[in-house]
């Protein structure tokens, strides 16, 4: 959720809202909570899209709660107030810096492929793959849900708090209602025709046929008493129980519209989830990705998200070269070049079931400095490049057949949280596309994902297997990447961005900005992005054609525009304290906020 425009002056100038040991200002009673894409301080720190969801993990904070339970209250919230990119519906990969033992754990809270959902689920009875909104917009795209479990065992292990409580102040936002912002409003926009298919969607979020007012005030009592029911019979209720009964019932017989009020191309299919499905659901709890970045320690999230391995090896190439003493075109050429080949290799291997030895190649040095060798600092590679051979043999420039990217997503959102004790949590989460599968279970006030779709359609002919087809049980690849660097040991920044593929792009340009090109977090967030995917043109923003196009034109980089990329939330941790940051402008800003500012 965010502020208008006018509204963000007003919290601006009200910045000093948060007073240390005052009730949340949360989106009820008095003013909307502050909106503050920078907040340095010290004690704690949160860091998310929505100035809602910042305020309830602060309070959190400041009531003695630890970085896990301010996390899940947070991320709670988002599921209320930024409905369309993140819910109980959907799933999300959490990272967790336990000050205490010192170790980075995750848990891996994707989506799972029902049982009944073979290889050929995207294919039509004729033989070709469906369009992409004919797969999004159908019970097949629907995967188990994770957030939930993810949030229980997090507290379980790392938490101080009930599950019950870290539920309780976005159950209150959602019975009392927040205030309707732009953004609010055009994403539901952008999806009324997806909406006004099933009865549940078009009655909570086209009330009388049309998005909710800006300004107005949005309530969710279903997703209260959803939260509410929960709180009192554990997350049972979600997999086994009444809930669960809902969700197998939505996925088997979309609540269609008789009648709906914008005709839709596709017909709108059911999946084939079951109840031993939710039941047999569990989160995982890989072990993080690791490696080193020029003296730092990059963690990040393993299969199924692919985001850490291919963070990890565009820094590894990257690391080839001295980025410090080249200009910023020469750089982010380089940086361009490094995410392509990076791109490539995700692509051929990363799925699901990679073996942790193909992994592990992945991210060796040498095998960067194989794929680092095609780079030509002049030129620019045509693309798509062909991936590498991770196969331990290293020393030439190796060169295979491409293969296709899968569909990106636009949805998701991120949240960075840390507490005095020093414990860190980077959690993304999402439901895939901007309102998920468009379905909302009836009764219960929260979308399902279609995250389904993150997998590939179709093994391409003549192409390698594909790593990300869909079988049963299995989770598709992710792009998700939430990340925490170490400095010789001691935390030094933790980040993550929404943004499907980009979000690989969108946290390395921030590391290397930070890292190699001299920015402050501020700067590095703020700066114009740019994503290369191993596909010609690549992406960027105006801003960054603006600055960089020309020039970055003449060694053969080449770019469409997109109007923004990412939505990034960090914390960086530094000898004088904490700077949270938040998005200052994208996505209509976000929300960061420390415990104790510092003057
Ligand atoms: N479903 C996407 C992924 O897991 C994320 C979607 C998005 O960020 O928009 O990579």
């Amino acid at each position: 959720m965010k502020l208008g425009k006018i509204a963000v002056v007003a919290v601006v100038i009200a910045a000093g809202l948060v007073v240390p040991g005052s009730a949340p200002a949360l989106a009820h009673g008095g003013g909307e909570p502050p909106r503050n894409p920078t907040a340095t301080g010290y004690g704690g720190a949160v860091s998310t899209v929505d100035p809602t969801a910042t305020a309830v993990g602060l309070d959190v904070l400041r009531r003695g709660g630890n970085a896990v339970d301010a996390a899940v209250a947070a991320a709670a919230t988002l599921g209320v107030t930024e409905p369309f990119s993140a819910g109980i519906g959907g799933g999300g990969f959490f990272v967790y810096y336990d000050a205490k033992t010192r170790r980075v754990h995750t848990i891996d809270g994707r989506e799972a492929a029902p049982r009944a959902m073979g290889q050929d689920a995207f294919i039509k009875a004729d033989g070709t793959p469906m369009a992409f909104q004919e797969a999004r917009i159908s019970g097949i795209s629907a995967g188990v849900p994770g957030s939930l479990l993810t949030w229980k065992e997090a507290l379980r292990k790392w938490g101080s708090r009930s599950l019950g409580a870290a539920l309780s102040p976005a159950a209150d936002v959602a019975r009392r209602g927040f205030t309707v912002d732009a953004t609010f409003r055009q994403q539901i926009a952008d999806n009324s025709a997806q909406f006004a298919q099933f009865d549940s969607t078009r009655d909570l979020y086209l009330p009388g046929g049309q998005p909710p007012l800006v300004g107005s005030r949005f309530r969710n009592p279903d997703l209260a008493d959803t939260y509410g029911e929960i709180s009192r019979r554990g997350t049972d209720a979600f997999y086994e129980g009444a809930i669960a009964r809902d969700i197998v019932a939505t996925v088997q017989h979309p609540p269609v519209a008789a009648d709906p009020a914008v005709p839709w191309q596709f017909e709108i299919r059911p999946g084939g989830m079951t109840l031993a499905d939710l039941d047999r659901y569990d989160v995982r709890f890989p072990a993080p990705t690791k490696s080193d970045y020029r003296g730092y320690t990059v963690y990040g999230m393993s299969t199924p998200s692919s985001g850490g391995v291919a963070v990890s090896e565009a820094l590894n190439i990257l690391e080839q070269f001295d980025l410090a003493g080249l200009t910023a075109t020469e750089a982010l050429h380089l940086y361009l070049e490094a995410s392509a080949l990076s791109f490539a290799d995700r692509n051929r291997y990363v799925g699901d079931y990679t073996s942790q030895a193909v992994l592990d190649e992945l991210v060796r040095d040498k095998f960067a400095a194989e794929r680092a060798c095609q780079i030509d600092p002049t030129k620019a590679l045509v693309k798509p490049v062909a991936p590498g051979s991770p196969d331990g043999h290293y020393g030439g420039c190796t060169t295979a057949t491409a293969v296709a990217d899968g569909n990106p997503g636009q949805s998701t959102t991120n949240l960075t949280v840390t507490d005095k004790w020093g414990n860190i949590v980077e959690y993304t989460l999402t439901i895939e596309q901007t309102g998920g599968n468009a379905m909302v279970v009836p009764g219960r006030g929260f979308l399902l994902n279609n995250e389904m779709t993150d997998f590939n359609f179709a093994q391409a002919p003549g192409a390698p297997a594909d790593p990300n087809l869909p079988a049963p049980g299995k989770r598709p690849r992710s792009s998700m990447s939430p990340t925490i660097v170490f400095d010789d040991g001691k935390p030094f920044l933790a980040l993550g961005s929404p943004g499907g593929a980009t979000i690989i792009t969108t946290v390395l340009q921030i590391l290397v900005n930070r890292i190699d090109l001299g920015m402050t977090l501020p700067e590095a967030m703020a700066a114009p992005r740019a994503s290369q995917r191993n596909a010609s043109p690549g992406q960027a923003e105006p801003a960054f054609i603006t600055a960089y196009g020309g020039e970055l034109g003449t060694l053969g980089q080449a770019f469409a525009a997109t109007p923004e990329l990412g939505a990034a939330t960090a914390i960086e941790f530094t000898r004088r304290g904490l700077i949270a940051t938040a998005e200052p402008v994208r996505r209509g800003g976000g929300a960061a906020g420390v415990l104790h500012n510092s003057h």
